[in-house]
């Protein structure tokens, strides 16, 4: 792991019981601040983990993880340079991909039930649905066409 004594410019969010411990964002991390643990979640899997510093929320390892509420990164955002920002605290903005921002939107937009099948593509939207509340109590998975 390597911080460079630099304050952390991103958080990093690790959701145990959604990891099939495959390793990918431990590999793509470039600072090497994540792991496997030692212990195994309800799948039997050992979960990645956060080493607790050195997150530069590249948010590399969001985007590699297959599994959908595996992670979550939160990359701290403001300037320094501009005077505006002066003294003021970093603001927390979370990464999302396009999949899952077609849910939220969609939610936010009203939307309360979601048809689908899993097949890819559309399989992250369904997965995506599913880990929201308000969408996943009318989430129909049909059959194939
Ligand atoms: S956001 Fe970047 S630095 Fe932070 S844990 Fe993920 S890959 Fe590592
Ligand atoms: S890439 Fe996702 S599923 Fe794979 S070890 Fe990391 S958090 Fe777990």
């Amino acid at each position: 792991m390597a911080t460079d004594g630099k304050p952390d410019r991103g958080k990093v969010e690790m959701n145990a019981e959604e990891c099939k411990g495959c390793g990918l964002c431990i590999e793509a991390c470039p600072p090497k601040v994540l792991r496997l643990a030692d212990h195994l979640n309800h799948y039997g899997y050992h979960p990645a983990e956060y080493l607790g510093a050195g997150c530069t929320g590249c948010g590399i390892c969001f985007f590699v993880c297959p599994e959908p509420g595996g992670i979550t990164v939160l990359r701290l955002v403001c300037s320094p340079r501009l005077p505006e920002d002066a003294g003021r605290q970093a603001m927390p903005k979370q990464l999302c991909k396009g999949n899952e921002a077609i849910v939220k939107a969609a939610v936010l937009a009203g939307c309360r039930a979601y048809y689908g099948y899993p097949i890819t593509p559309a399989s992250e939207i369904a997965e995506a649905a599913a880990l929201l509340p308000a969408a996943s109590r009318r989430r129909v998975l049909t059959g194939r066409e």
